[in-house]
C-alpha cells in the first residue's frame, strides 16, 4: 500500500482533546486488516535485519502495533505503562506533560543488561513520552537501537528527544 493510501485511514480531529491539538484518529486504520497489515509491515521495515531483542510499546496505544511489530521481528515483546498497572519490582520515570507531570513504569526485570531495544509508539509529538522510556531502557542496562513511531508530528521536532539512534516513521504531517 503506498503511503498516500495508508494516510486516508488517519482522520484528522480537530481541538481534541483541547482547543488548538489536531488529534491525529488511527481509529479508522484499526479497523482495517488490510491496512493495519501494511503499517505493520512499514514498521518493520527498517529493522529488519538488526538485533532487536525487545520491542518496548508505550501504553496504551503503543500495544497496538508494537505486538506485532515484535512478531515480525522476532522480538520480545515488554509495556511501559501508566503508574500502578504493573506488579513487581519497577523502575519508575516521572515526566513532564503540557500542564503537571505523569508517571511511566517498566518491570526491572523485563529488559536485561545488554538488551537490544526498539521503542514503540503510535504518535511522536514532542518526544517527551519517548525521552521517558529510553531514561527508563538505559537505567536498565538496556540499548537503545532505534525508536518507531506509526505518526511523527514534525513541526514539534519530537524526534530531538529521541536520542543518537535511528528514529523512524511511517507518516509524517
Ligand atoms: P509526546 O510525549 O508529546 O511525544 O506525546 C506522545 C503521546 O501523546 C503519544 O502516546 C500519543 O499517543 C499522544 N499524542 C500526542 N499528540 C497527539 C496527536 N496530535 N494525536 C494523537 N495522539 C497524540
Amino acid at each position: 500500500m503506498q503511503l498516500a493510501e495508508l494516510k486516508t485511514y488517519i482522520h484528522d480531529v480537530p481541538d481534541f482533546p483541547k482547543k488548538g491539538i489536531i488529534f491525529k484518529d488511527i481509529s479508522p486504520l484499526l479497523a482495517s486488516a488490510k491496512a493495519r497489515t501494511a503499517a505493520t509491515a512499514l514498521l518493520a521495515k527498517p529493522f529488519e535485519k538488526e538485533q532487536v531483542d525487545v520491542v518496548l510499546g508505550i501504553e496504551s496505544r503503543g500495544f497496538l502495533f508494537g505486538l506485532p511489530l515484535a512478531d515480525l521481528l522476532h522480538a520480545r515483546f515488554v509495556m511501559v505503562r501508566k503508574s500502578g498497572k504493573l506488579p513487581g519490582k519497577l523502575i519508575t520515570k516521572e515526566y513532564a506533560l503540557e500542564y503537571g507531570t505523569d508517571t511511566l513504569e517498566l518491570q526491572a526485570a523485563a529488559i536485561k543488561p545488554g538488551d537490544k531495544v526498539l521503542l514503540h509508539d503510535d504518535v511522536l509529538a514532542t518526544g517527551g513520552t519517548a525521552a521517558a522510556a529510553i531514561a527508563m531502557v538505559e537505567q536498565c542496562g538496556g540499548i537503545v537501537v532505534g525508536t518507531s513511531f506509526l505518526i511523527e508530528l514534525d513541526f514539534l521536532n519530537g524526534r530531538a528527544h529521541c536520542g543518537s539512534t535511528q528514529v523512524h516513521a511511517v507518516l509524517n504531517y
